[in-house]
């Protein structure tokens, strides 16, 4: 679609690393709650040395089991958590190296949750919805609209979904709409949080569908999180496996499935139905 030239950067920006889209470097994070003035509150450490690269057009699955810590590193990568050490680089350069480059940063790194209902409000329409952000970077409000409207179009909705509000759709729909909001920012850098986990199996697949789709069409890059090693291995080109923090096996899709190194990959495996 014309208003979206494939994702790529328009200015011939010097690219520090033109290989990498992202690299996750020794993440740590903790979380500390139930403390108060006098007593430090219990330590949940959820990210422990968290290391994987990504490069444009690559999928990266990030899966375990609940609480393993995989939407606390998609937090922290799309800038929505701190964390205490390590770097989180984004096309080479070190997002937590100054608030203007993350602010830089912010559009071309976007994020689409489990459910988009939470993230849709509820008394905005979607044509507005998806126009908002790109008014916010200095897109006029003209073409903001109109790309809202392709956009629509892109991920399989009518144009009349632009007059309707959130509550007018489907789960599968809403999540189209998720889709759509994070691509009028023209990301390079897609982090979806368990984007079909709440959808009906029927519906999974061609939502599952589109971001194939939209990946393939705006060369994004993608990190996916989801507990299910199943879509992983459908999705993406590869998988980084998270037990309680830490990143236990990390490899090409292929070789993680064919021959997992560490024995909670395998018991993943085997839980495959
Ligand atoms: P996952 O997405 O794999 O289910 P999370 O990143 O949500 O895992 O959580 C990792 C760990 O961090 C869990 O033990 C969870 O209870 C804890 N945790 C997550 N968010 C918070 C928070 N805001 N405050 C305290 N603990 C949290
Ligand atoms: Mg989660």
């Amino acid at each position: 679609i014309a208003a979206i030239p494939n994702g790529v950067p328009r200015a011939a920006q010097a690219e520090p690393d033109p290989v990498h889209v992202l690299q996750v470097q020794d993440l740590c994070k903790t979380y500390v709650s139930g403390g108060s003035l006098f007593k430090r509150g219990r330590e949940v450490v959820a990210a422990h040395h968290v290391n994987f690269e990504l490069r444009r057009g690559q999928t990266l699955g990030l899966v375990g089991e609940s609480g393993s810590g995989k939407s606390t590193v998609g937090r922290c990568i799309v800038g929505l958590a701190p964390f205490e050490s390590g770097r989180i680089l984004f096309r080479g350069r070190n997002l937590m190296s100054g608030t203007a480059l993350r602010q830089q940063a912010k559009g071309k790194i976007q994020m689409v949750f489990q459910d988009p209902y939470a993230s849709l409000n509820p008394r905005h329409r979607i044509g507005p919805t998806l126009a908002a952000g790109p008014i916010a970077q200095g897109v006029p409000k003209a073409e903001a609209m109109a790309r809202a409207m392709e956009l629509l179009k892109l991920v399989g909705l009518g144009p009349e979904a632009a007059d309707r509000f959130p509550h007018e759709f489907s789960g599968g729909q809403r999540q189209r709409i998720g889709i759509a909001r994070a691509l009028a920012m023209e990301p390079e850098l897609l982090v979806a949080d368990e984007p079909v986990s709440a959808l009906d199996v029927s519906v999974q697949a061609q939502v599952l569908k589109l971001f194939a789709e939209v990946r393939e069409r705006f060369q994004l890059a993608m990190v996916f999180i989801t507990h299910d090693l199943r879509v992983a291995g459908e999705m993406c080109d590869h998988i980084a496996v998270m037990q309680r923090g830490q990143v236990v096996e990390y490899g090409p899709t292929a070789e993680v499935l064919a021959s997992p190194q560490h024995p909670y990959t395998r018991t993943l495996i085997d839980a495959i139905p």
